[in-house]
């Protein structure tokens, strides 16, 4: 058995998109509300998060210990999961600490994690010596990783696939926002588990196609070996669009804004402006030059981030 806390509200509904399907004169389109696995507003690492706190746990840690950007929503959702179960957070973040906390940040500290801050190129080390700081003060940290992107918490998507195909609903295609790749990576290995008979295709959010693939099929490898399995995934069957990832990490343009507007004025939906808004962006492009055929079925897998819609630097660019 591999130690799984269940704490995500499970299954998310599936539903569809038929007023922005007619708008975009596209596929039927259907949304997966990974925005609602229930802890602190929800988001994809908490079901990664159902197996990290468990490995946590059986090890005997006392401290969850992470890192991010300073709007991580993979911080975020660590921060509350530790308060959850009782333990001590540290969160490394990339920046500065701003004048006033907003979204993400102030959410973390409302958990009561502690902060750390480290340039951009001293996270890793930062990261390494807080770790030991940690430890020399007697507690026992438990390093969850970048994106909570490891085999154990990849998977939370092997089964988030299971989940889905239990759901009965038929899609051609998942479509959703890859970065650290863990997401990706399950639901790779759970297509192959579980017999998904469609395409799982991510749109990076920062990286190069070439190294998201390769970083995706390593992982589901590896991944597999967690359930006794041992299946080696190539890079040529992780499909990856990199098309979007151009402008770079959380920055917001007219492709983004379009998206999260088409989503919340048709559907009353909310996308967030670094991960899903560009995923959906990419989605819309790929529906309006004709890349999926129009008697297909297109499912949105959302992996939530909505409260970085509220963070400052955000406000001025939204509408
Ligand atoms: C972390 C995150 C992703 C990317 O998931 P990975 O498993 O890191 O590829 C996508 N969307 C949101 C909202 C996220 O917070």
């Amino acid at each position: 058995m591999i130690p799984r806390l269940r704490f995500a509200h499970l299954p998310t509904p599936i539903e569809p998109l038929p007023r922005l399907s007619a708008v975009l004169n596209g596929p039927r389109l259907l949304v997966k509300r990974d925005d609602q696995t229930g802890l602190a507003f929800g988001g994809n690492k908490t079901r990664k998060l159902e197996f990290l706190v468990a490995e946590a746990q059986a090890q005997g840690a006392d401290t969850l210990l992470s890192a991010g950007a300073l709007q991580s929503n993979h911080c975020r959702q660590t921060a509350a999961a530790a308060a959850k179960f009782g333990f001590n957070c540290i969160i490394v973040l990339v920046g500065q600490p701003p004048v006033q906390a907003s979204a993400n940040l102030l959410l973390d500290q409302l958990f009561g994690a502690e902060i750390v801050w480290a340039e951009k190129s001293r996270r890793e080390a930062v990261l390494q010596e807080t770790f030991e700081k940690t430890s020399a003060q007697g507690n026992k940290p438990y390093l969850v990783p970048y994106g909570g992107s490891s085999p154990t918490g990849a998977l939370g998507y092997v089964f988030a696939m299971e989940e889905f195909v239990g759901q009965k609903v038929k899609a051609d295609w998942i479509v959703f926002a890859s970065s650290s790749g863990g997401t990706q990576a399950g639901l790779v290995l759970g297509t192959r588990v579980f017999g998904y008979e469609g395409k799982v295709l991510g749109i990076s959010i920062d990286e190069p196609q070439r190294i998201l693939q390769e970083h995706v099929a390593k992982l589901a490898s590896e991944t597999s070996e967690r359930l006794g399995r041992r299946i080696k995934f190539s890079s040529d069957e992780v499909l990856v669009n990199d098309e979007y990832a151009a402008p770079g990490y959380g920055v917001l343009t007219g492709a983004e804004r379009e998206a999260i507007s088409l989503f919340a004025k048709y559907e009353g939906l909310l996308l967030d402006p670094v991960y899903t808004g560009r995923a959906a962006a990419g989605l819309i492009d790929l529906v309006r030059e004709g890349f999926f055929k129009k008697d297909e079925t297109v499912l949105f897998w959302h992996t939530g981030g909505q409260p970085a819609l509220f963070a400052e630097k955000y406000q001025p660019e939204l509408v």
